[in-house]
């Protein structure tokens, strides 16, 4: 039945002459335009325009670029590198497929859009320009864009509520080195004002107050860079190193908690290709998360282990393990699910947004129990 309706729809097209003929094929190639694309164009063999329909559902349709190339009709996106790119598959004579651009509109503003194209041969093999399809993809951008914004604020946001618990940890870890400094200073001013100054044991007390001072210096410039929205420079990591600085920043948080922490930091680990300061948030995430499960543990029993090791391709991999509840192995894949919370203060972002930090790190951060109980989380990094 289905063959019947097709032949006699191809006789009714071979009856009418070829004008006729020609016309139809033409409205149907329009009306796929109308409800496919947003534009169908040609170039030729130098990559210029020689045909343009613009959908009907287009707003403002674009002034007409026939007679140019992609390339200088005026643009804001790609950079030059995204052109020249564009240009090689072009001169190749290759397919492409959603090639993005951005246009300035006549209000300041930018017009994305995303054109796919066929190279078009003749019977000879000859290259005769390309064929292709457009769509307006303004609307998608800024959608992505307002997600980028409203995850980035929510980093933030995270950062800040964990700034909030570490507060304590930071306020006894500076008065440590300021007492420490307020104390070989008045001992200098004793070696030195006595009758017969000791300046050998001023010398060493000075040294100290640098060593303290610089100290203190450190662990300001760590959560400067923490509370700070503007992402940091991307360095090779020593991951221990960094490691090591969240431990100092969270050990009175473990000693309120009575948390045993326990390491076992491998050496000779390579460089991590990344940024340090989201690193050390992720690592300071899942030391959280561990202390407020085992708070339901008597206290004696709450043990954190953190180790570090070379993973088989080369980079790191690190893992923050608890003995608190643990969680149900069927939820594993929720916990990473943004605003999955068990906690009835939680936001359920921590962990969403450690997942997207080491993602984009090229890593993977995964959970799994630990043996004989409770929970261990793990993430991988590429090295430097
Ligand atoms: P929040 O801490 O605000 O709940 P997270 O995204 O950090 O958000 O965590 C999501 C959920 O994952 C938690 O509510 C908890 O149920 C579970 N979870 C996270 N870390 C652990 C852990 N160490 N042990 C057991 N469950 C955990």
């Amino acid at each position: 039945m289905q063959d019947g309706v097709q032949l006699s729809s191809v006789g009714t097209f071979e009856r009418k002459c070829p004008e006729a003929a020609l016309r139809e094929s033409e409205e149907r190639f329009r009306t796929l335009v109308q409800f496919s694309f947003d534009v169908y164009w040609e170039t030729d063999a130098q990559h210029r325009f020689i045909r343009q329909e613009f959908s009907e559902a287009i707003p403002a349709p674009p002034v007409s670029e026939i007679g140019k190339t992609r390339w200088e009709v005026p643009y804001l996106e790609p950079d030059a590198e995204g052109w020249r790119k564009h240009r090689e598959t072009l001169d190749a004579h290759l397919p492409f497929r959603d090639f993005e651009l951005a246009r300035p509109t006549p209000d300041g503003g930018r017009r994305y859009v995303s054109s796919s194209g066929l190279p078009i041969f003749d019977e000879t093999g000859r290259f005769m320009g390309y064929r292709g399809v457009g769509r307006h993809i303004t609307e998608r951008r800024r959608a992505e864009q307002a997600l980028r914004e409203m995850q980035a604020e929510l980093t933030h946001a995270n950062r800040a509520a964990a700034m909030g618990q570490v507060t304590a940890s930071v306020t006894h870890e500076l008065s440590q080195p300021m007492t420490a400094v307020l104390c070989n200073a008045e001992a200098a001013l004793n070696w030195l004002g006595s009758q017969s100054p000791n300046v050998e044991q001023a010398r060493r007390a000075l040294a100290s107050i640098v060593a303290d001072a610089r100290r203190g210096g450190e662990i300001i410039g760590w959560i400067r860079s923490l509370i700070k929205r503007a992402p940091a420079r991307k360095e090779g990591v020593d991951v221990n190193g960094a490691i090591l600085d969240v431990i100092t920043i969270a050990r009175s948080e473990l000693l309120r908690h009575r948390v045993l922490l326990q390491t076992d930091l491998a050496s000779d680990l390579p460089l991590v290709d990344g940024y340090r300061v989201q690193l050390q948030q992720v690592v300071l995430n899942l030391i959280l998360n561990a202390i407020e499960a085992m708070n339901s543990l008597d206290a004696r029993e709450r043990e954190l282990w953190i180790s570090t090791a070379a993973d088989g391709s080369n980079g790191v991999v690190v893992a923050v393990r608890d003995n608190g509840p643990g969680f149900d192995a069927a939820m594993v894949d929720r916990l990473f699910e943004p605003f999955y919370t068990t906690k009835a203060g939680g936001i359920g972002m921590g962990l969403s947004i450690c997942q997207s930090i080491i993602e984009a790190h090229g890593g993977r951060l995964w959970a799994g129990a630990n043996q004989p109980r409770g929970a261990v989380f793990r993430f991988n990094l590429r090295r430097e």
